[in-house]
């Protein structure tokens, strides 16, 4: 079979270390790929393009499919994020961010097995912002019936192939009775006439926080809107060992970009320390969902032997330090692909 083009965004920060580590694994673990790689975020601006290239889009429009590395965006001033652009410029609606117990890990909680689906076109994140008056500013929040609706759709279908029990709508329509409310109420009306069969539960977003971090174990799918979905992310990642080992997806009806939960981290970018795993197991979400789409038996293999060779480097307590281990970035991807079988 011949190989799949993929776009590939190496981003900033520590995104051109862990997408190089990611690439060796995959070449290693036989995933039929073929790179097409492409500039978005500084390393665009660096070269004199635009921070998100029109041929970048373009590119991931024609192969359907890339893996990104983080992305900077400048704080409190500055450019739009590209990662917001991207997601809205191809509607990349439904973000996926799995979140479990990986053996070799220990965290407080055993048992985690959560996934976070996040409304990733709109809400807060919609970048409408005005100066009112010189004492002023304003973030408007947007939701629309037609978002709201596709992404419950999304959820309960995704929840209901993956065989997952139950749904927990995080909100806060006690106060943004409009927005969270048609959120809650879209979701809750999905529920109720398309898919009774799948446990519901609604809780006000605080009161979900705490509950999350007392027992996670609790939680199936979590359904929130954009910028819940963005904080509870990190949250969540927090129980299962940090940034470093969360993967995630975006999809859309035009492509599906999967990327890894954390960003560029300037703090340790350039030192070779950064966790790949993140990024490498996007990676094998990605593989995964090549083999549905493209009917390619051989992605789903090196999909599995990859899964399992991380699985037991980890479990042979080779790990980076942010998971208490020794192993610089490089290192990590030599030790998972010398456990490939
Ligand atoms: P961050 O996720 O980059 O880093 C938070 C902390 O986690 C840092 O201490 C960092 O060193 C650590 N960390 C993150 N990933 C790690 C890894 N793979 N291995 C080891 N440690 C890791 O969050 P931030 O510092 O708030 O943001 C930095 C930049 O990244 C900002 O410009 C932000 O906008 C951007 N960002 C991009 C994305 C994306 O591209 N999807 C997502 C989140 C943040």
């Amino acid at each position: 079979m011949s190989k799949h083009p993929v776009v590939l965004i190496p981003g900033d920060g520590i995104g051109p270390e862990v997408t190089a580590a990611t690439k060796r694994v995959l070449a290693a673990g036989g995933a039929p790929i073929e790179w097409v790689e492409c500039l978005a975020g500084l390393a665009a601006l660096e070269r004199g393009r635009e921070v998100l290239p029109q041929d970048t889009l373009d590119a991931i429009e024609r192969y359907r499919v890339a893996l990104k590395g983080p992305c900077t965006t400048p704080v409190g001033e500055g450019f739009t994020s590209v990662n917001v652009q991207l997601r809205k410029r191809l509607t990349l609606y439904a973000a996926v961010r799995p979140v479990r117990n990986l053996a070799g890990v220990p965290t407080r909680f055993d048992g985690v097995d959560l996934i976070i689906i996040r409304e990733n076109t709109e809400g807060l994140y919609s970048g409408v912002e005005n100066q009112v008056t010189d004492d002023v500013v304003m973030s408007m929040k947007v939701a629309t019936q037609t978002a709201c609706t596709r992404i419950a759709h999304w959820a309960f279908r995704f929840a209901t192939r993956r065989r997952r029990k139950k749904i927990t709508i995080f909100h806060k329509a006690n106060i943004m009775k409009m927005t969270d409310g048609l959120f809650l109420r879209t979701a809750r009306h999905v529920h109720q006439h398309e898919y009774p069969n799948i446990d519901y539960q609604e809780l006000i977003i605080d009161a979900g926080c705490m509950k999350l971090v007392q027992d996670p174990t609790q939680f199936d799918v979590l359904l929130l809107e954009n910028l819940y979905g963005d904080v509870v992310s990190d949250l969540c990642a927090g129980l299962v060992g940090g940034l470093g080992v969360v993967p995630g997806a975006n999809y859309g009806e035009r492509g599906a970009v999967f990327e890894a939960v954390h960003g560029s981290a300037p703090d340790i970018a350039g030192k070779g320390v950064a966790n790949p795993l993140a990024l490498l197991m996007s990676a094998v979400m990605m593989l995964n969902h090549l083999a549905d789409q493209r009917d390619d038996e051989s992605c789903r293999t090196a999909a599995e032997r990859i899964k399992a060779a991380y699985n037991r480097a980890l479990d042979e307590g080779q790990k980076t330090r942010d998971l208490g281990g020794t192993l610089g970035t490089d290192q990590f991807a030599g030790a998972v692909i010398e456990r490939l079988r």
